[in-house]
C-alpha cells in the first residue's frame, strides 16, 4: 500500500472512530432525552392537570371562574391521552363533572370526581414508574455500548498508534543504514521492502544504484588488478634486477633477476623493511648505501657494482630512481618511494676489458719499435756513422719528432690501460721534488725552447721529500707543463712554484694561455675529452691519466682557470714527516 494511502487510511479511520463515538453518544442521549420528555409530556402533565382540577374542587363551584378553571384542565387532559384507559377514565370524569355543574350541592359526586381524578393520576403515575424503568434500560444500554465502542476504538487507535509509525520510520532506518554501508564501499548492500509503496521503489531506485556501483567498482577493480599483474609480468620479465620501495623504505616489489642476484625469497623480503633486509643481506646493504645520501638531492644516484651471482662475475649499474607523484587535487609533489634499478653493463664491460686489451696489446708492441726506431735515429745522428747533410739532418729531425710524438701517444695508452684496468703499479716511496721537478723541466725543455717560453720555477727554501711514485709524478709534471706550453703564447712564461701546505706538498704550474671555460672545468679530467675548439693533437687522456695516477697515490688534482686568464693546475702530495 502506498505510504500516502496508508497515511490517509490511517487518519481517516481515527476520524470515522472519532465520528462512530460521537454517533453512538449522541444516540443514547437523544434515546434517554426521548424516554425523559415523554413522562414529562405525557405523564407530569396529566398529574398537575389533575392537581389543578382537585384545587378548582375544593373552591367554591358557583363562582364562574372556578368552573372555567376546572373547564380549562379539563380540557388538556382531554387532548393528552397517552395510557391505556386514561380516556375512559377521562370521559368518566368529564360526565361527573357535568352532572355536578347541574347538582352543586350533591356531595357524592364531589366524592366520585376526586376518585376519577385519583383514578387518572394513579394510572399516570404508573405510566412514570414503567417509563422510567424503560429509561434507566437505555442508559445501562448506552453505558454499556459507549464503553464498548470506546473500548473497540481505543484499541484499534493503539494499533495504529502501534503499527503506524514504525511502518514508516522503520524502512527509512534500514535505508539509512543501507546507504552508510554504500560509502564505505560495500557495494554488495541491498535492500528488500516487500510492499509497492513508495519505499518499494525507493528499494528499487537503491538496489540499482548499488548494483551499478557495485559493476563499475568491480569493472575498475579488475582493471586495476589487470594493469598491476602486467606491470608485475613485466618488471618480472626484465633482464635487469629491479627493486621497489616505499615512502617507508619497505620492499614493495622485487623481480626475479634481483632475487637471483641478492640469494633472497620472495617472503622473505616482501613487505619488509629494506633496512631489516639489508641487516641480513651485504648486497642489499651496499645498493642501499647511498640511498639516504642521495635523499636531499633529486637525481638519480648511480655507480658501479661487481656482483658474483648465479657462478659467475657480472658488471651493474645502479640507479636508484626517486618516485613523486602529484596526488590528485593536489599541486605539490609526494615523494612515495625509490626504485633501486641495476642495470646489468656486463657485455660493455667485457668489451670494455677487451677492447682496454687490445690498446694495451697494440701498444705494447708499438713501443719496441718505435725505441729501436729512436735507437737508430741517434746512431744516424752519430757523425761516427757518417756524416749527414742538412736536409738529412732536417729529415732525421721530423723523424725524430714524430718518433716522440707516437711514443709519448703509445705511453698514454699503455698508462690508461693499466688505469681501466685497474692495475697501476705504484711504488711508493721518499721521493725529493726538485728532482722530480728538473726531469720533468728537462723533458720539456726543447719544447718550451721551441715557442720561447720561460720556465720560471719558485719553491721554498725547504721543501720536504713526498711519499710517491717519482716516475708517474714525472710523468704527470710532464704532461702538465707540456700541456702550458702547448697552449701558451710564443715569448711567454710558464710559472712552476713547489710550497708545502701543512702535510702537503703542492706543485703549482701556471700559464698564462687562453684558459679553460668554467662549463669544461669539470669535464677536463674525463677520458678523451678535449676542449671543444683546442689544439686537437693530443689523444685527450693525458689529464685524465694524471688524475688517477694523483689520485692513486693518495694526492689531488685541481684546476683554477678562466677563460682568457691562463690555467693553474696543482697537484698535492702527501709529504714525508
Ligand atoms: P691532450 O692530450 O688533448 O692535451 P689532456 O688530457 O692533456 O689531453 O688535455 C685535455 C684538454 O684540456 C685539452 O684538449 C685542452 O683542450 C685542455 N687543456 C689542457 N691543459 C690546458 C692548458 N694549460 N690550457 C688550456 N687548455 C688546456
Amino acid at each position: 500500500m502506498r505510504i500516502k494511502t496508508k497515511l490517509s487510511l490511517g487518519v481517516g479511520f481515527l476520524f470515522f472512530l472519532i465520528i462512530l463515538m460521537v454517533g453512538v453518544s449522541v444516540r443514547y442521549i437523544s434515546a434517554l432525552a426521548n424516554d425523559t420528555q415523554k413522562i414529562l409530556v405525557a405523564n407530569y402533565n396529566t398529574i398537575d392537570y389533575s392537581r389543578q382540577m382537585l384545587i378548582s374542587l375544593d373552591k367554591d363551584l358557583t363562582n364562574e371562574h372556578v368552573i372555567k378553571h376546572f373547564e380549562e384542565n379539563l380540557f388538556k387532559q382531554q387532548n393528552n391521552i397517552t395510557e391505556q384507559g386514561e380516556k375512559e377514565l377521562t370521559d368518566k370524569l368529564a360526565a361527573d363533572f357535568e352532572n355536578l355543574k347541574n347538582s352543586k350541592s350533591d356531595k357524592s359526586l364531589y366524592i366520585l370526581i376526586r376518585r376519577d381524578l385519583t383514578d387518572i393520576m394513579l394510572l399516570n403515575m404508573q405510566a412514570i414508574e414503567r417509563k422510567s424503568a424503560i429509561a434507566q434500560n437505555t442508559a445501562k444500554t448506552a453505558t454499556s455500548v459507549v464503553a464498548f465502542t470506546g473500548a473497540f476504538c481505543f484499541i484499534l487507535a493503539f494499533t495504529l498508534l502501534l503499527k503506524l509509525p514504525g511502518s514508516i520510520a522503520n524502512p527509512i532506518k534500514e535505508l539509512t543504514n543501507s546507504i552508510r554501508e554504500i560509502a564505505l564501499k560495500n557495494y554488495s548492500k541491498r535492500v528488500n521492502f516487500e510492499s509497492n509503496n513508495e519505499f518499494g521503489d525507493l528499494a528499487n531506485s537503491f538496489n540499482t544504484m548499488a548494483q551499478k556501483l557495485e559493476e563499475y567498482n568491480s569493472s575498475n577493480l579488475a582493471t586495476l588488478m589487470m594493469e598491476k599483474k602486467r606491470i608485475e609480468t613485466l618488471i618480472n620479465n626484465m633482464k635487469d634486477p629491479v627493486i621497489g620501495l616505499d615512502d617507508n623504505q619497505r620492499i614493495i616489489f622485487i623481480n626475479n633477476e634481483a632475487l637471483k642476484i641478492t640469494g633472497l625469497k620472495l617472503e622473505e623480503v616482501i613487505n619488509k623493511l629494506v633496512v631489516d633486509v639489508a641487516n641480513k643481506n651485504d648486497l642489499v646493504r651496499t645498493l642501499i648505501d647511498e640511498m639516504e645520501s642521495s635523499s636531499e638531492a633529486n637525481d638519480a644516484v648511480d655507480n658501479q657494482l661487481k656482483i658474483f651471482a648465479d657462478g659467475k662475475e657480472s658488471y651493474f649499474k645502479k640507479e636508484i630512481i626517486k618516485i613523486e607523484i602529484v596526488p590528485t587535487a593536489e599541486n605539490q609533489t609526494k615523494h612515495i618511494g625509490n626504485v633501486i634499478l641495476l642495470q646489468n653493463i656486463t657485455p660493455f664491460k667485457e668489451l670494455d676489458v677487451a677492447k682496454t686489451n687490445f690498446i694495451a696489446t697494440v701498444s705494447h708492441e708499438f713501443k719496441t719499435p718505435i725505441s729501436s726506431i729512436k735507437m737508430s735515429l741517434q746512431l744516424l745522428e752519430n757523425d761516427k756513422i757518417g756524416s749527414l747533410n742538412d736536409e738529412q739532418k732536417s729529415l732525421l729531425n721530423s723523424i725524430n719528432e714524430d718518433s716522440n710524438r707516437l711514443l709519448k701517444f703509445t705511453t698514454e695508452l699503455l698508462n690508461i690501460t693499466q688505469v681501466e684496468s685497474g692495475n697501476i703499479h705504484l711504488s711508493l716511496l721518499p721521493a725529493n721534488c726538485m728532482e722530480i721537478l728538473n726531469y720533468a723541466v728537462n723533458a720539456t725543455k726543447t719544447q718550451a725552447d721551441q715557442k720561447n717560453i720561460q720556465l720560471v720555477i719558485e719553491h721554498d727554501q725547504e721543501i720536504p721529500k713526498v711519499f710517491a711514485d717519482s716516475e708517474k709524478t714525472a710523468w704527470v709534471l710532464t704532461n702538465l707543463i707540456s700541456n702550458a706550453v702547448r697552449y701558451s703564447y710564443d715569448n711567454s712564461k710558464v710559472l712552476i712554484k713547489i710550497e708545502r701546505d701543512n702535510s702537503m706538498v703542492k706543485f703549482i704550474i701556471k700559464d698564462t694561455g687562453p684558459g679553460i671555460s668554467k662549463q669544461y672545468k669539470n669535464r677536463i679530467f674525463e677520458r678523451y675529452f678535449q676542449v671543444p675548439g683546442s689544439n686537437k693533437e693530443g689523444t685527450g687522456l693525458g689529464l685524465a691519466i694524471s688524475k688517477e695516477f694523483v689520485e692513486a697515490q693518495g694526492g689531488r688534482i685541481s684546476l683554477e682557470s678562466d677563460l682568457g686568464t691562463g690555467s693553474t693546475f696543482t697537484i698535492s702530495l702527501n709529504a714525508l714527516v
